[in-house]
């Protein structure tokens, strides 16, 4: 069996991926919080968590992994923005989830028929999370004040292991609430109380509703059980949600382990900056698929870059993902099927999700010809989800290299026109070798690129 080594964040080392048991390997990756649509950044998990998914059904079998990815449907986020939009809260998250859905199934991330994945809602599981805090405050680990529960940060000696900090360095560097209601300001919320305008549930505080941290331990508690193989999320989520999680989990199961591995993928950046809305660069999975890049693009430059390295989205990029992708398409068109997934691929993804080394297999399985496994490999990926003219419509050659070829061949006419027939000839060579298909007729040419088309040389006939 391959043996796959993942850097788990926990140990900040690299370590042999071990599951506690092969037949049920269980995965628990936090999901979206529904009041908007899932902008650039967000997708990110999404693919990384996916490829690893696909990973692990490839060493241990699609019947033997569990992927637990929640839907975080009550938190003060929704309940504001319903309020601003002037909708019923169940309407914003329905909504919210089906465009998470949709986006995401357009990056290659569509488990509607997969039968290892599970994405509990929050709403869904208030009665575990009452439990779990009735535990926590049984064994000193929170206690109850004015309608609010809290967890009792110092009654966990393990506090800040996740992230390798002190409490009080943590308190030093977070925006702690400070609140009349807390014994110390590090202390988190576990249950509030609820207006009566505001999404409630009875229990034993009075009306309210939980805190986000308590939802994921009570929903991977449900799904996975007290000890589960691997957690991830982004590294904003390691302090304090995924510091919370654990403190959660931990003391009211101290017999259980929790999470064992933790993954945590780095940010995204666009053109070298943080994504913002001040920056006027923020946007959307959905405006991208808008302007017409495809979801395979986004996720070919999300592939690109290493799951643990900060990734920046560029166009430059995107434009270099779509010229990759439309020769593989081209070069695989004749594909059967009976290909099988490149070793080196799988090589690549076990050394910790190098996709980036995955990506330069492809190339090589391109270069060398081997079509039916480079088929296979990218479809393992989640690539090549169309057909080649399904792709070819939604995909046009970009506006730059249209216009250099269309110049190209007007040089051409016009070379041929003046009898200048050593320079047409040149052209003509020239733009074939450039992988650049040209087909002649009697009422002009029209053109496609090949498989094997090469920007530098065509930019190199100017
Ligand atoms: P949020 O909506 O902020 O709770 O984020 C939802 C998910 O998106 C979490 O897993 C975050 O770690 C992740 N995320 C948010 N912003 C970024 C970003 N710029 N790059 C990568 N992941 C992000
Ligand atoms: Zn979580």
């Amino acid at each position: 069996m391959t043996t796959i080594r993942l850097h788990n964040t926990r140990t900040r080392s690299k370590e042999e991926f071990i599951p506690i048991d092969p037949d049920n390997v269980r995965m628990y990756v936090c999901g979206p919080t529904v009041y908007d649509r899932a902008h650039l950044g967000n997708a990110r998990p999404v693919v990384v968590f996916d490829v690893l998914y696909r990973l692990l059904k490839q060493v241990y079998g699609a019947g033997h992994v569990t992927y637990v990815r929640n839907i975080t449907d009550v938190e003060d986020k929704i309940i504001d923005r319903a309020a601003e939009r002037g909708i019923a809260i169940d309407e914003l998250t329905r909504t919210t989830t089906d465009w998470f859905h949709q986006d995401m199934a357009a990056l290659g991330v569509d488990y509607s028929a997969d039968a290892g994945f599970r994405e509990p809602k929050a709403t869904e599981h208030i009665g575990g999370m009452i439990a779990m805090i009735e535990d926590l405050i049984a064994n000193g680990n929170a206690y109850a004040a004015e309608g609010h529960v809290l967890f009792r940060v110092r009654s966990y000696a393990d506090y800040g292991k996740l992230s390798g900090r002190s409490v009080d360095d943590m308190i030093a560097g977070a925006r702690v609430e400070v609140a009349p209601y807390k014994e110390d300001p590090m202390d988190f919320v576990l249950w509030k109380p609820s207006s009566d305008d505001q999404p409630g549930w009875d229990s034993p505080w009075g009306r309210g509703r939980p805190g986000w941290h308590i939802e994921c331990s009570a929903m991977s508690l449900a799904l996975l059980g007290e000890s589960f193989d691997i957690h991830g999320g982004g590294i904003d989520l390691q302090f304090p949600h995924h510091e919370n999680e654990i403190a959660q989990s931990c003391c009211a199961h101290p017999r259980g382990q929790f999470a064992r591995y933790w993954l945590h993928n780095e940010m995204l950046q666009v053109e070298g900056k943080k994504m913002s809305k001040s920056l006027g660069n923020f946007f959307t999975v959905r405006d991208l698929l808008d302007q017409g890049v495809p979801g395979e693009v986004i996720r070919f430059v999300f592939l690109s870059t290493h799951y643990r390295k900060p990734m920046d989205w560029t166009e430059a990029k995107a434009a270099g993902a779509r010229r990759t992708l439309r020769k593989w398409y081209e070069q695989t068109t004749d594909d059967t099927g009976a290909g099988e997934v490149d070793p080196a691929i799988l090589r690549a993804l076990s050394n910790d999700l190098n996709t980036h080394e995955a990506i330069a297999t492809l190339h090589d399985l391109s270069t060398r010809g081997e079509s039916a496994a480079l088929a296979a490999s990218l479809r393992f990926l989640g690539l090549l989800g169309e057909s080649a003219p399904e792709w070819a419509a939604e995909s046009p050659v970009d506006a730059g290299t249209t216009a250099l070829i269309e110049q190209l061949l007007a040089a051409r006419a016009e070379a041929r026109k003046s009898r200048d027939f050593a320079r047409a000839d040149a052209l003509r060579d020239g733009i074939a070798a450039a992988g650049v298909i040209v087909m002649d007729s009697a009422s002009g040419s029209t053109w496609d690129l090949g498989p094997d088309f090469d920007l530098a040389k065509l930019e190199a006939l100017k």
